[in-house]
Order: C-alpha cells, then sequence, then structure tokens
C-alpha cells in the first residue's frame, strides 16, 4: 500500500501516442472515452488534474490519411498543427459527457526559461486549476524546432510532464505508458527482467538498464523516464510509471495500489 499517493491532491498526467493511437493508426476511442471519464472524477473527487497529452502527430496523420510519418520539419509541424486541433476536438468532446470543462496549454522549453515567461505559464495553470478546468499541455510543435542552436524543444514529452509538474508543485506525476514499469532490463529483449515497485536512486547502473547509459537523453524511451524521475526527485515530489492500456489503472495508483513503478527520491 502506498499510503502516501492515496494523499495526493494535485496530479500531473502525462499520456503517451502508444496509449491514444493504436498501432495501426487509428484512434484509440477506448482509452480517451476512459481518460476523460477518470480525470472528471478525479475532479469530481475534488481533486486538480493536469493533462499532457502527446498524439497530435498521430492524430494529424491519421486525419490526413497518411500511413507513414512526414519527413521534413514543415511537414511534420503541418500535420502537428492539424492533429493538434483534432486531438483537442476529440478530448473535447468526451470531457464534455462529463461536464468537464478543459484547456489548451501549448508550450516551448524558451517560455519556461525567461522569468517573466515562466510566471505566466505558473499564473495561467493556477487560474486554470483554480477554475475547475483540466488543462490538456502540450509542446508547441509548430514553433519548437529540433536544430542545434535552438533549445525550444523539450525533447519529449516525459520532460514536459516532470516540468509542469515542478512549475506547479504538484503531489504526483503518472506517467502512462506501454509498458507495465520499469524494468532491470529492457523486457521485450531480456524475459528475464524484473520489474521495480520503487525506484529510490537514479544512479549510473540503472541509466545503463534503461537502454543504454551513452544514449542521449529526450529522445524518448526509458532513459527519458529516467530523466524526467530526476526532475521529480529534484522537484521532492513523486512520479509513477505504469501501464496505460486501461487508464482507469489511474484510480488504482491513486488507492495506494503497488502497480507500476514508483519513484521518490531516499532522504537519508
Ligand atoms: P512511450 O511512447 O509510452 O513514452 P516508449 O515507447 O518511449 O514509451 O518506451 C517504452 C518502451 O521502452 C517499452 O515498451 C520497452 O520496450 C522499452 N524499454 C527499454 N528498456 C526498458 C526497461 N528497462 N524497462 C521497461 N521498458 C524498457
Amino acid at each position: 500500500m502506498r499510503k502516501e499517493v492515496t494523499k495526493a491532491k494535485r496530479i500531473v498526467i502525462k499520456v503517451g501516442t502508444s496509449t491514444l493511437i493504436y498501432p495501426n493508426g487509428n484512434i484509440n476511442l477506448a482509452a480517451i472515452d476512459q481518460l476523460a471519464f477518470v480525470l472528471s472524477d478525479l475532479r469530481n473527487q475534488g481533486k486538480e488534474v493536469v493533462l499532457v497529452s502527446s498524439g497530435a502527430v498521430g492524430v494529424g496523420m491519421h486525419k490526413m490519411n497518411q500511413a507513414t510519418r512526414p519527413t521534413t520539419i514543415p511537414e511534420q509541424q503541418a500535420i502537428a498543427a492539424i492533429g493538434q486541433a483534432e486531438l483537442m476536438n476529440i478530448y473535447n468532446q468526451r470531457f464534455s459527457v462529463y461536464n468537464q470543462q478543459t484547456a489548451q496549454i501549448l508550450v516551448t522549453r524558451d517560455v519556461i526559461d525567461f522569468p517573466q515567461s515562466r510566471v505566466n505559464v505558473i499564473n495561467t495553470l493556477e487560474q486554470l486549476l483554480a477554475m475547475g478546468t483540466i488543462p490538456i499541455v502540450n509542446e508547441n510543435d509548430t514553433v519548437a524546432v529540433d536544430e542545434l542552436e535552438h533549445t525550444t524543444k523539450f525533447g519529449d514529452n516525459d520532460q514536459l510532464s516532470a516540468i509542469v509538474t515542478k512549475l506547479i508543485t504538484a503531489d504526483l506525476l503518472i506517467v502512462l505508458s506501454d509498458i507495465d514499469g520499469f524494468y532491470s532490463a529492457d523486457p521485450s529483449k531480456n524475459p528475464d527482467a524484473k520489474m521495480y515497485q520503487t525506484v529510490s536512486v537514479i544512479d549510473e547502473c540503472l541509466m545503463a538498464q534503461a537502454g543504454g547509459a551513452g544514449s542521449t537523453f529526450g529522445t524518448g524511451g526509458m532513459s527519458s523516464k529516467l530523466q524526467a524521475a530526476l526532475r521529480i526527485f529534484e522537484a521532492n515530489s513523486t512520479m509513477i510509471l505504469a501501464n496505460g492500456k486501461n487508464p482507469t489503472i489511474i484510480f488504482d495508483l491513486l488507492a495506494g495500489k503497488e502497480l507500476g513503478t514508483l519513484f521518490k527520491e531516499e532522504h537519508v
């Protein structure tokens, strides 16, 4: 029983494309419906909820009947622009079933690096939470570019969700992925890999288990989840990595059930 998790009042939830889009490219309506239901119910329980959602490119590809991911940056950004609007449309439809107001927040890293912009983002998020809405956050793909000279890109929404958690001093970050938790090795390659229930120290040894300590951060995958967890440690908050196949798992996690991997720094 994870007693401290049951007390979490302000919660950030991050969903990846794998939760929102089927491998065949179609939209996973069941998952999105469940997400809207669960998050609206958490609001009704009096909790404050922020959703960090990927999926803009995937939804845009679906909308434009494109089977393969575009290769040029303008094409990717155009597809993201189409997909982001459509994704919000789908979320709004589902959340409105539960009479739950949402709001869209699109950010780039430099927004957070400039003190005044940072304050503005925090104020907006605080106001939206005070108004009872569920802010839905994503990176502003049409502005952020992935070039060497630019640092405007978060790299991935794992980092973004950890940054948002820190900004609003949330009690808990739940990262939903396509895997049950963090394992001692990639379970798709190593059937003997064991899942960690709790991680309280992130060292090089653990980084290596994430698929290579040498891999650059911010490229998705497990090293990016660990990098997000490090930010959570810095913020003295808590993160759970769990399987998003069935988003009602969020209820179980908040009931303190020992599912997924809990990341909480040990203070000695
Ligand atoms: P998401 O798209 O949800 O952000 P990713 O696909 O980037 O997630 O990362 C999840 C994948 O990382 C898993 O499906 C798994 O194959 C792989 N992986 C590599 N190393 C590990 C590990 N140590 N524990 C768990 N999963 C791992």
